[in-house]
């Protein structure tokens, strides 16, 4: 175990056959349609890269950058960091993110999509769900795990861009979080 980490959520073997799982889901649901795949970078990328390798689909993927956390807490504001938005028009997207938190991050990506690319229908997929009351409403069509509201690094998680090649999902010791960050 990495010496940074606290506690550990999930191990590898315990999110891959998850994502076995969603995969089987997906491919039911998404058979005979044009799939788009938009993923959030770079919470989303070990999740996606993970994910989509099971589906056996044809798709296309793109991405977006956005950032919204500062430290271990989530800013605010969502800002996207590149012009343009990917061409999805009249496709069915799959937007695919890390975690669902505060919710503002998913509404403000979706919200965009959906005014902008006019795509046939937008679904999200998130890795994880934290149990809270979101401060935007948005709906998470599917779900890999839901946990407790508490900071997560691993699989993708940063903390001040760090710990995301691990292979697993845990929490940071307390000393390796400087506060007021
Ligand atoms: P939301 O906009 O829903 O508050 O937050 C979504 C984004 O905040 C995620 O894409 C992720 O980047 C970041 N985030 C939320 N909770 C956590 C967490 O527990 N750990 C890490 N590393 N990032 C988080
Ligand atoms: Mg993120």
């Amino acid at each position: 175990m990495h010496p940074h980490l606290d506690t550990i959520l999930f191990h590898e073997t315990t999110i891959l056959s998850r994502l076995d799982v969603l995969a089987a889901q997906l491919m039911s649901d998404y058979v005979g349609k044009e799939l788009s795949v938009v993923l959030v970078l770079h919470g989303g990328l070990f999740f996606a890269a993970d994910l989509l390798r099971r589906l056996h689909l044809p798709l296309r993927i793109h991405s977006l950058e956005v950032s919204s956390y500062h430290g271990t807490a989530s800013s605010g504001s969502v800002t996207f960091k590149q012009s343009t938005l990917p061409e999805v028009q009249g496709r069915h997207v799959l937007l695919i993110d890390d975690i669902l938190d505060t919710g503002r991050t998913l509404s403000v990506i979706r919200q965009r999509l959906l005014d902008e690319c006019a795509p046939a229908s937008l679904r999200t997929c998130v890795l994880l769900k934290k149990r809270r009351a979101r401060e935007v409403e948005v709906q998470a069509d599917y779900v890999g795990f839901e946990i407790d509201d508490e900071f997560v690094v691993g699989y993708g998680l940063d903390y001040e861009g760090e710990y995301r090649n691990l292979p697993l999902i845990g929490t940071l010791k307390r000393e390796f979080i400087h506060m007021g960050a």
